[in-house]
Formats: C-alpha cells, sequence, structure tokens
C-alpha cells in the first residue's frame, strides 16, 4: 500500500479524544505480520514492540483526532457540544458530523442562526460553539434519543481526504495520523532493530497527553520521540518568522516548544536526541528543517517529565491549516519523516 492510501484509511478512521477504538483497528490491521507484539493498555495505548536489548527507543504518534461530546439535547431534537480538544469555533460552523452513537453512527450538521436575523453587532462577531448546534433532522428529544444520541456520544467532523497539485493531499486528523502512517512504516520498513524499538500509537493527546504519560511510564524507554505534525504557515496571512517552516522542505527536528511568550510547559528537546536526529538526516541527505514552536506541545513532554526524566525529542511533519480539519501535508515530507527514522535506528540509539 502506498503513503497515500494508507493516510487516506488513518484521516478517514474516526477517534476523538477518549474513543479511539477504530483507529487503533486500522492500525493493527496495517502492522500485523510486521511486529513482534502488539497489545493495548488499559487507556487504550496501542504498543508495538520489535527487537530486543536493554537499551530502548518509543516513538509515539498519537490516535485521538480534535472532536466534539454531546452535551445537550433540547426538546426539539437539537444537540448542544462540548469540545474534545482545542478546536477553533471558526472552523465548525456548517460542518457535516459524525456522532457515532451505541445504535451507529448518526450523521449531522453544526447550524446556528443566518446572517439575516444577526443584529449588526452580532455580524461583526465571531460566533462562539456555545451559539452551534448539531442539527441531525429530528423533531423532538423522543426522535434524537430513538435514533440512539445520547449524552456523551464522541462526535468527529466528517471529511475525505484528497489530492491537491504535486505531492499535496488534504485531509482531517492529519495531526496526527500522519505520525500514525509514518510510525506504521517505520516498524514495516525496519528489519532488525539494535535495540528494543517500541511503535506507541497513544490515546488522548488533544486533551493533555495522557495516552502517553502512562505509555512512557509503563515502559521506561531509553530514549523517546514523538512524532506528530507542526505549523507550516507558508501561505498568505502569515509571515516567515511567525511560523518558519515550510511544507515539502522535509522534515522538523524540534527544539524547543511550549506555550507562547514564556516556552513553559513544553519540551526542551535533549540535546543528544535532537543531534542523532540532526546527523540521521545528514547522513541520509534527507532536508530537514529545525524549529522552535511557540504556543503548541507534543506526546514528548510528557515522555520527558516520565521516570527519573527520559531524554525525549520531537521529529515532526510540516502541515498548514492544522488544527482545522483540512490540513494540508506534504507526501514527500512524509516519506522523508520515515528514511531519518529509518536511519536514525541504523545508527543506534545516542550515548547519553
Ligand atoms: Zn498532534
Amino acid at each position: 500500500m502506498s503513503m497515500k492510501e494508507l493516510l487516506k484509511n488513518l484521516s478517514e478512521a474516526c477517534g476523538a479524544s477518549g474513543f479511539e477504538y477504530s483507529v487503533q483497528n486500522v492500525i493493527k490491521k496495517e502492522l500485523e505480520g510486521h511486529v513482534s507484539s502488539l497489545t493495548s493498555d488499559s487507556m487504550g495505548n496501542l504498543i508495538a514492540v520489535k527487537g530486543e536489548g536493554d537499551l530502548s527507543l518509543m516513538v509515539a504518534a498519537h490516535m485521538d483526532e480534535l472532536g466534539l461530546i454531546v452535551k445537550h439535547i433540547d426538546d426539539k431534537g437539537f444537540i448542544r457540544f462540548a469540545k474534545l480538544g482545542g478546536v477553533p469555533d471558526h472552523v465548525l460552523l456548517g460542518k457535516r458530523v459524525r456522532i457515532h452513537t451505541s445504535k451507529g453512527m448518526v450523521e449531522g450538521v453544526i447550524g446556528c442562526k443566518a446572517i439575516h436575523v444577526m443584529k449588526e453587532d452580532e455580524r461583526k462577531q465571531l460566533v462562539t460553539y456555545d451559539k452551534m448546534f448539531i442539527d441531525i433532522g429530528a423533531h423532538s428529544l423522543n426522535e434524537a434519543q430513538a435514533l440512539g444520541v445520547k449524552v456523551g456520544d464522541p462526535i468527529t467532523i466528517y471529511m475525505d481526504m484528497f489530492e491537491l497539485g504535486g505531492d499535496l493531499v488534504c485531509g482531517k486528523a492529519f495531526d496526527d495520523r500522519a505520525g500514525c502512517a509514518v510510525l506504521i512504516e517505520l516498524l514495516r520498513r525496519i528489519e532488525d532493530p539494535p535495540f528494543k524499538l517500541y511503535g506507541v500509537f497513544t490515546v488522548q493527546e488533544e486533551v493533555g497527553l495522557k495516552g502517553a504519560t502512562v505509555s512512557a511510564f509503563a515502559l521506561n524507554p531509553t530514549v523517546g520521540v514523538a512524532v506528530d505534525t507542526t505549523i507550516a504557515a507558508d501561505h498568505p496571512g502569515a509571515q516567515d518568522h511567525e511560523a518558519p517552516v515550510k511544507l515539502g522542505k522535509g522534515p522538523v527536528i524540534l527544539v524547543a516548544d511550549g506555550r507562547r511568550d514564556s516556552l513553559s510547559g513544553g519540551l526542551i528537546a535533549n540535546a543528544k536526541v535532537r543531534e542523532w536526529l540532526v546527523n540521521a538526516a545528514e547522513r541520509a541527505s534527507i532536508p530537514y528543517q529545525l524549529e522552535v514552536l511557540e504556543g503548541g506541545t507534543t506526546d514528548a513532554t510528557a515522555i520527558h517529565l516520565s521516570q527519573r526524566g527520559i531524554p525525549a525529542g520531537v521529529l515532526s511533519i510540516p502541515s498548514r491549516y492544522t488544527h482545522s480539519f483540512s490540513e494540508v501535508v506534504s507526501l514527500n515530507d512524509l516519506e522523508n519523516c520515515v528514511k531519518l527514522l529509518v536511519e536514525a535506528v541504523k545508527i543506534g540509539l545516542p550515548s547519553l
């Protein structure tokens, strides 16, 4: 299967934070016969193992995607929702959604009152998510319930992956199914790693790095690397210095990330891990970009604070419009990410 098909399968699977089951099933199928063991823990993290040894590497990619959850169904059958993860309000209106109920999937659309009935000052304001609702075509609470919808059902946004020009593709949940695709390919291509390789597909990253927190503690790896997407803002409306990463210019090796203004709450990548990744890129003649990212972080933050401190780094895939449901990535960047990791594994873990 090509990287494009693999990414499409993963992108179109549905798995809001805390409800990653169907993504897990897609990954299990892809890895069958390629790893020595494949198990899941009590939280739902999927852990693949390849190779043996005292030293170990944990490569993490999160399975969850940004989503919503049913909060209330009113007497007329309209559904109010809460957010699962950092969903920006302005990308929600008009979206086609899928509510995953115990009776199966129910489709709906996110609505709000039409501009025609808004007052002058209302028209100029951002419509916030609490003023929106989901219309599933039910006429009453009873009708909605009969369809299976109840409080707590997870909701995902509907979006099929499609191709743009060159090697670019557009779809939902590339954050972090693109990372999952890279990790699957790494596990397939590596035959005999010189250490124990853990491929960990984590849960609940978007709501607080939770899956990585417990799996890093349990596995206690020598080194940890998160594979995630990062912000490419090489488009109108953003200046180079705001988000210097560019699409198609290769994988991104993180130097530091965290909250805007302070980089607190994030990761300052272990210098030896970072240099190991840089060395791998240079040895395999893969273009790469270095990054200091304000306003976000990854599973590596949870990994590096686990146990007595686990040296960790991040390898990222540039992505435009991240945290919208129409992200754009370059398939070449994904391929180069795999190649870089394959080379890093061949080199062996850095001496710490
Ligand atoms: Zn992510």
